[in-house]
């Protein structure tokens, strides 16, 4: 059996508790077990983190070098990209189709930030003439980063792009689950000439023990999460208990896609169903509520289920496949738990609901599932279910579609379908989301800003904002005569 190391300090080295199994969620079968970190040892983590920072061997780097380091990753992020895919699929269940544009995007990541490194500067503060200040914008020094199982490899590159280019240092937590790529990362950083050794830890682990306690160092300048509403919370408690280090946290969703009768017919119909059950649907932006108005409810209901009947849940290795297992069995419990609700709240089930049977009964999968004539203040329209599970919610004209989609604690994105753009940008301006889409709905691009609003999170990634999580701004005045202050 493949046991998987901890990457501390530049060093691959066994963990005390090899005890995670890593499992294919496709078949049951075991892929290899990972080490589930100790307190003592995520504190040596961040002890080398700490110290790699403190010592200014990464901070104290040319930006330009820094850059080349990224974008040498990204380059070998592309040179192994089938592997990659692969193993991501193996490790997480999505089509490797979909991990392969993962692999492509985490590349991009790397060399957008590695772009971005020798453009931060700094700025002079339009101060009276006797003085000169600047502003200095600086590496946030240490930082722990927690990810999910959604997106392993891309969500990786998310943290650790930003944070790099910025001088900063870190130590990443991947998910208990899915742990193989971001080992893979590992040794491919650590073949990576001019990053030095501790600028980058990984240690796989569980989150109570190893996240819990990146959020509570006092070594720690720096928490970036991606994650839960529920341990997002905790993590921001953590920080405040601890050294008000600094956090940014993209959480939960219940995102709403909304579509108008003047949509465009075919470009809705596939978004409704693309916007929910791309990835399992185990997307914190799933387009997880289809707001739709009364007059083609039906009609487009219809339309919907019959393209949802389309899609091949398989073998996720498979090229033809678009759907595959959920990351766990565990996590298919917890998804069909809410299909069961969905049901005692009198919802009406109109596609999928169960497992399905034959070739696909040994792995986590889930059959696509559409409930229609949902009322908005159901569990089912509320919560974020994070698997491909969609409430198909009635309504009638613009202010009521605005009050629905915003009557969740949440607020991460939204769609608007229509063919009116004075509409189009009047409900864009209504939703209290971080990103709007009109006519599409989930394309994120490295290049633009990322994040959500309400209980969805606090902070942006990605984009040329996405840096500024890794920097402080130090004020600078310099006085420009030996003159005395004169006050006494
Ligand atoms: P899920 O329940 O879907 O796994 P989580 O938000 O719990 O979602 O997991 C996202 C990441 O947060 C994972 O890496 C997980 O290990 C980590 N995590 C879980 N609990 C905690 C915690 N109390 N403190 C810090 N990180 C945690």
């Amino acid at each position: 059996m493949n046991t998987l190391p901890l990457y501390i300090g530049g060093c691959f080295q066994n963990g005390a508790d090899p005890s995670q199994d890593v499992i294919n969620p496709a078949t049951g079968a075991s892929l290899a077990r990972a080490a589930r970190a100790t307190t003592a040892e995520t504190e040596a983590a961040i002890r080398a983190a700490r110290q790699a920072f403190d010592s200014g061997v990464w901070s104290g780097a040319t930006a330009m070098k820094r850059g080349q380091v990224l974008l040498e990753v990204a380059h070998r992020l592309r040179a192994q990209a089938a592997e990659l895919a692969r193993l991501e699929t193996e490790n997480m269940g999505k089509p490797v189709l979909e991990a392969e544009a993962d692999v492509a995007d985490a590349a991009a990541c790397f060399e957008y930030y590695g772009g971005l490194a020798t453009k931060v500067t700094g700025e002079v503060n339009p101060v009276p003439s006797d003085a000169l200040s600047l502003t200095l914008k600086e590496p946030v020094g240490v930082c722990g980063q927690i990810i999910p199982w959604n997106y392993p490899l891309l969500m990786a590159a998310w943290k650790l792009a930003p944070a790099l280019a910025a001088g900063c240092t870190t130590v990443l937590k991947p998910a208990e689950a899915t742990p193989m790529t971001a080992l893979e990362l590992a040794r491919i950083l650590d073949g990576v000439p001019d990053l030095p050794k501790g600028v980058v830890n990984i240690v796989t682990g569980d989150g109570p023990t190893v996240g819990a306690k990146l959020a509570a160092s006092d070594l720690v300048d720096k928490v970036a999460f991606t994650g839960s509403t529920r341990t997002g919370r905790s993590i921001l408690r953590a920080a405040a208990d601890s050294n008000l280090k600094r956090v940014t946290l993209e959480l939960g969703g219940k995102s709403p896609n909304i579509f108008f009768a003047d949509a465009h017919w075919e470009a809705a119909v596939e978004g409704a169903v693309f916007g929910v059950f791309v990835n399992q649907g185990e997307v914190c932006s799933a387009g997880s509520r289809i707001l739709v108005e009364k007059s083609i409810h039906q009609r487009f209901l219809e339309a919907v289920v019959e393209k949802a009947r389309t899609i091949r849940l398989g073998d996720p290795l498979d090229p033809a496949t678009r759907m595959g297992p959920l990351v766990t069995a565990a996590h298919r419990e917890r998804v069909l738990s809410y299909i069961e609700e969905g049901r005692r709240e009198g919802a009406r089930l109109v596609l999928g609901g169960g497992k399905p049977n034959g070739a696909l009964a040994r792995g986590a999968y889930l059959e696509p599932t559409i409930f229609d004539r949902v009322d908005p203040g159901m569990k089912i329209a509320q919560e974020e279910i994070f698997g491909p599970v969609v409430a198909v919610i009635p309504f009638e004209g613009e202010p009521e579609a605005v009050e629905i989609a915003n009557a969740t604690p949440y607020g991460l994105a939204g769609a608007v379908w229509t063919r009116d753009i004075y509409r189009a940008f009047r409900v864009v301006k209504k939703l209290r989301a971080g990103v709007v889409w009109v006519n599409h709905m989930q394309p994120t691009y490295v290049e633009a800003p990322w994040g959500g609003v309400k209980m969805s999170g606090a902070g942006r990634e990605l984009g040329l904002h996405g840096i500024d999580n890794y920097l402080e701004l130090k004020q600078v005045y310099v006085h420009l005569s030996e003159d005395p202050i004169g006050w006494y």
